[in-house]
């Protein structure tokens, strides 16, 4: 169990506070920290499935399996922005 309020963020492993993370709305303690999502909006922006663009408009998702951000139509875990 993590500390209470605390959540593991998926791509780096760190622990950190609820509200400075990106939750799941489907999938509970499912989660990514800020620092991660920015610094991919900032880089690629890219879905590590189909290696195509995801576009503001399209729903962000996190897969495991490659780890990485991308679209939900690809199969990912939604994240709220
Ligand atoms: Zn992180
Ligand atoms: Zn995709």
């Amino acid at each position: 169990m993590w500390p209470f309020g605390k959540v593991a963020c998926q791509a780096c492993g760190q622990a950190a506070p609820k509200g400075e993370m990106k939750l799941s709305p489907q999938e509970r303690g499912f989660g990514v920290c800020r620092n991660c999502l920015e610094a991919w909006e900032e880089t690629a922006r890219r879905c590590v499935r189909c290696q195509d663009d995801v576009k503001p408009s399209q729903q962000i998702a996190f897969f495991q399996q490659p780890r990485g951000f991308g679209h939900f139509d690809c199969g990912g875990t939604p994240i709220s922005r």
